[in-house]
């Protein structure tokens, strides 16, 4: 861990683009909650095959106009002509943007084509090519690896294509077991990478979809989360504080390592994202506390 500890921690909160004016109306509430943490930044997700191309540039110019903090769109790549992933890119240089978080997405089902670009090292690539310094580019990191992956020497290989190709930072796919990313990162480091690589932190809210989103995307749930938050039932209550209590202790175990910074995936709730932060901030003014008496 030790590459890790001499970047500044930065702390960032990850939203979807709305599809209702509900949802929209509900966005901006807990994006203004969020904001008063002063968060280093926001940022939007992106629907592979151009599904929310045009909300996710709506939704990160009504955060960054209402909360005045910057926010970050994602762009993918699967599915697009590299005609098209310039013209995204020029939207989002035309309007100042100057972070973006880089990725290969998921071929949704029926498309036909992969595009272009095949792999998120060659978007790197692509965008420093067309764009040079302008953006400061985060991508993709897998403690757990990717689940297509063919074989965790391979994926790291893979991740450190899209370093060398450009990137400035990563944030990784969230977890639940902190060795994965302690090991993850020695990794990184025995291949000479270099860059802030931040935990993705998913707060546990409802276990059928989260057992959902971590079947699709690789992340384990470990046997003793899953056993107790298959006991709570329906008690959303039992669920919600069992959820903060374990995700605060991982950060706190996380940043006491020395992780540069944590990415929480909000889906657009603020209420437990913001339960952890204030802990967060209790445990570091309790930990302060200590040094000052002792
Ligand atoms: P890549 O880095 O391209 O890797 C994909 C797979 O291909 C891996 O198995 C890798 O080992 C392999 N691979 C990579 N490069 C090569 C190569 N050159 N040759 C051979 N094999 C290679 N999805 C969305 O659709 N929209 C979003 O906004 C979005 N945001 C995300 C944000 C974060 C922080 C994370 C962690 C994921 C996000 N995703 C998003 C999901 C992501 O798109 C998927 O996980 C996708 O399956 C992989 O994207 P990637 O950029 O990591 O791909």
């Amino acid at each position: 861990m030790e590459s890790q500890k001499k970047y500044e921690p930065k702390f960032s909160f990850e939203f979807f683009p709305p599809r209702t004016p509900e949802a929209a109306g509900k966005l901006q509430m807990t994006t203004e909650s969020l904001a008063k943490y002063n968060p280093d930044f926001f940022s939007v997700t992106f629907g592979a095959g151009g599904s929310t191309r045009q909300r996710t540039f709506e939704t990160v110019q009504d955060i960054r106009e209402k909360t005045g903090i910057e926010a970050a769109p994602h762009i993918s790549c699967i599915g697009y002509l590299t005609s098209d992933i310039k013209d995204v890119l020029n939207i989002y240089k035309a309007a100042g943007i100057k972070h973006t978080v880089a990725l290969r997405g998921d071929m949704p089902s029926g498309l036909a084509s992969y595009g272009e670009l095949r792999y998120a090292n060659e978007l790197v690539e692509f965008i420093r090519k067309e764009t040079g310094d302008h953006f400061h580019i985060e991508v993709a990191a897998y403690p757990e690896f990717h689940p297509q992956a063919p074989s965790p020497k391979k994926d790291l290989e893979n991740f450190k294509r899209k370093i060398d190709a450009g990137a400035n930072s990563a944030i990784t796919q969230y977890f639940y077991n902190p060795d994965a990313y302690f090991r993850f990162i020695d990794s990184c480091e025995r291949l000479g990478i270099d860059v802030p690589i931040v935990p993705g932190i998913m707060p546990i809210v409802n276990c059928t979809q989260l057992v959902r989103f971590s079947d699709a995307c690789g992340a384990e749930i470990p046997r003793w989360i899953l056993k107790r938050l298959q006991e709570f039932g329906d008690d959303r209550k039992a669920i919600r504080d069992f959820g903060i209590d374990v995700t605060t202790q991982l950060c706190e175990n996380l940043l006491g390592h020395g992780a540069p910074g944590l990415h929480m995936y909000t889906m657009n709730q603020s209420e437990a994202s913001e339960a952890i932060w204030k802990n967060l901030i209790l445990s570091k003014r309790r930990s302060e506390k200590k040094v000052s008496a002792g």
